[in-house]
């Protein structure tokens, strides 16, 4: 039976994500209440703005939905400000304590790259995910400051002389600092249909 993935869409790049899970053979639908919640068998939360996200998910009643989804064990995936809506704590810009969803037990810094201008695409190797590198886009991107131990790095870049954690998964959480989804390469979205 063809899957039905739901695509956050408060706020975001949601429409390249939904786009993106139809050209895998799934199929893509746009989530914004709870009731949408309950016709999917897995959640994306995509690139944005955490803020917002956060501002309109609790203005409409979605964030115990949505913690409730992420604990249910179906499969997650966030891409950049949905990383940080995942992440357990998130540190760096100028909100403290915005509203997130947690569920990941990482740490996610804010804007780590720089500023929109520092955006950059990357090749990235990642050896669970295709054996071929896998171009990606880091556009005002969080990093993964620390990783919990129930936690799988898949994806590491380096910045300023050191490592710094990009694609993560936690059972069957997955999160990811960059875009896959504004490309047309389609191994992350086939690799998260696998989960
Ligand atoms: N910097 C944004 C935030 O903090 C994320 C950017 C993105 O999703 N491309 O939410």
């Amino acid at each position: 039976m063809k899957r039905t993935v739901g695509v956050l869409a408060l706020q975001g790049d949601f429409v390249e994500h939904a786009a993106s899970i139809e050209r895998c053979g799934a199929q893509g639908i746009l989530v914004r209440t709870a009731i949408e919640l309950k016709q999917i068998d897995a959640l994306i939360i995509p690139g944005g703005e955490s803020t917002t996200m956060g501002i309109i998910a609790e203005s409409i009643g979605m964030v115990e939905p949505l913690q409730l989804f992420i604990a249910s064990g179906l499969p997650v995936w966030g891409t950049c400000a949905g990383l940080i809506m995942l992440a357990d704590k998130v540190e760096g810009g100028k909100r403290n304590g915005q509203t997130t969803l947690g569920g990941l037990d990482i740490i996610a810094a804010r804007n780590f790259f720089g500023r929109q201008i520092q955006s950059f695409s990357a090749s990235l190797s990642v050896p669970k995910v295709a054996t071929e590198p896998i171009d990606v886009m880091f556009i005002r991107a969080p990093g993964i400051t620390r990783v919990g131990y129930k936690v799988e790095v898949l994806a590491t870049v380096s910045h300023n002389d050191s490592h710094v954690a990009v694609a993560v998964r936690q059972n069957n959480i997955l999160a990811t600092a960059f875009h896959t989804e504004l490309g047309d390469d389609p191994k992350f979205h086939r690799y998260f249909l696998s989960f």
